[in-house]
């Protein structure tokens, strides 16, 4: 049993002694105390199905055996930098990584986060074309350092310093987006701003196949590879930023750009590669690396022996317990049920995602989508007193976000969509 501090107490120091730029989720916060799998328990030993591990760290399940294990083995066995020394953890790692890429993506750059990793690209992408002029879509998250501030298109995201360089486009949002489903007309508007907004040439573009903070947006069916040809031929790189859709999350593929055909210069990855022990990488191709030797570049722990031999552990895991075939199988079957709650409950106005990176989009009218963000606090702390966690996102807060560990199943599935149906009858 737990012995430890109650959660009003934990509350009343973290106002004290933590920033409060970022409360805790519920009216009543939870004081999480234990993870296994896809259940998490708090102070009371009360447990929680975490239909929402997935966006911070967790793709096998908390605290799975075999990555605990290796995180263990690894830390009485040597922690230190590999900057400096060979060692067999980041080298494994780095070669089983870049096994699950396609082409000449192979050459692999470890930080601590996502931030760092997408930092990293954009600077490569910069020295490579020698541009400074990169382009982002609107809506998207990318980061909050210097330049990932820069991409990242949100405002409640952004500080007012100094951010330069980046040309956001229009998102090209099915649901919401000016043009529907039309990926080429997008596509149009970064010709556009080239044209308009820049010299011609451009460093590059970055962007998420399915915008995961921005509240679960795929992005229309023809876009990516329009803009990879439009920015290409400017001269640019085209970076996949995968911290969210990659590592088999999406289910059909083991990462997001697939599904739409392309294959991009770089490739960031950042949360679940862990597991929960903190690892960023930016994998892209020799060439495109050696603008790096032009100075020494380091990061400490960037790729040091514990995470990395998280990472493997967690590519094992993934492989050996089939974890994308699952993520497509059981986030198929809870889409379409989520899908069929819609003819039920007006408030939802779009269902979304791939494998299990789904939303629930909840609108006040369907006709005028107006964002329903009070309704869709009430269900997200009713769902938790039941027992089920989901997350908010999107740009109007009014998106239930569903990103469960892999190893989720189709009884939790029916679980959580049996939540939400009654919490959202009772609204
Ligand atoms: N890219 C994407 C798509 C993300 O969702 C996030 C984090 N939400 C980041 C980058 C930044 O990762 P980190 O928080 O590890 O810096």
């Amino acid at each position: 049993p737990y012995n430890g501090p109650s959660a009003s107490d934990l509350l009343k120091r973290r106002r004290e002694y933590l920033p409060t730029c970022l409360g805790p989720f519920y009216h009543n916060p939870l004081n999480l105390v234990e993870g296994k799998m896809q259940y998490l328990f708090d102070e009371n030993g009360r447990r929680y199905l975490d239909a929402f591990g997935g966006i911070a760290t967790v793709s096998c399940g908390h605290c799975h055996p075999d990555v605990v294990e290796a995180i263990v083995n690894q830390t009485r066995l040597l922690q230190h930098t590999t900057v400096v020394y060979l060692n067999r953890a980041v080298i494994d790692f780095a070669e089983a990584l870049a096994s699950k890429l396609p082409g000449e993506l192979k050459v692999v750059f470890f930080t601590n986060s996502g931030t760092e990793a997408n930092e990293l690209a954009l600077m490569i992408a910069r020295l490579y074309s020698g541009c400074h002029d990169m382009i982002s879509i609107r809506n998207g998250y990318h980061g909050n350092g210097a330049a990932t501030m820069n991409a990242t298109a949100q405002n409640f995201h952004k500080f007012n310093v100094v951010q330069t360089g980046i040309h956001h486009v229009l998102n090209p949002d099915p649901y919401r987006g000016v043009f529907g489903s039309d990926g080429l007309m997008y596509a149009k508007d970064v010709q556009d701003i080239i044209d308009y907004g820049t010299s011609g040439r451009v460093a590059g573009i970055i962007a998420e196949a399915i915008q995961g903070v921005g509240g679960v947006i795929e992005v229309a069916p023809g876009y990516l590879p329009a803009v990879y040809g439009i920015v290409r031929k400017a001269g640019g790189l085209c970076i996949a930023d995968e911290v969210q859709s990659g590592f088999g999350r999406t289910g059909s593929y083991f990462w997001g750009f697939e599904a739409h055909g392309v294959v991009p210069d770089i490739v960031t990855v950042a949360k679940g590669i862990g597991n929960g022990a903190p690892i960023g990488a930016v994998v892209t191709t020799p060439q495109i690396a050696k603008v790096l030797t032009q100075r020494t570049y380091f990061s400490t722990f960037g790729g040091n022996p514990v995470s990395t031999a998280a990472g493997l552990a967690v590519l094992r895991v993934i492989e050996k317990e089939k974890l994308q075939e699952n993520a497509f199988m059981v986030g198929s079957y809870l889409k379409d049920r989520l899908s069929l709650l819609m003819e039920k409950h007006e408030i939802i106005g779009d269902v979304r995602g791939r494998g299990m990176l789904l939303g629930v989009e909840l609108v006040k009218d369907r006709e005028l989508k107006t964002p329903a963000k009070a309704e869709m606090l009430e269900i997200m702390e009713q769902m938790k007193d039941m027992g089920v966690l989901v997350g908010k996102g999107g740009f109007c807060g009014n998106v239930i976000r569903i990103t469960p560990p892999l190893c989720f199943t189709k009884e939790d599935s029916d679980f959580v969509v049996d939540v939400m149906d009654y919490a959202m009858s009772k609204m």
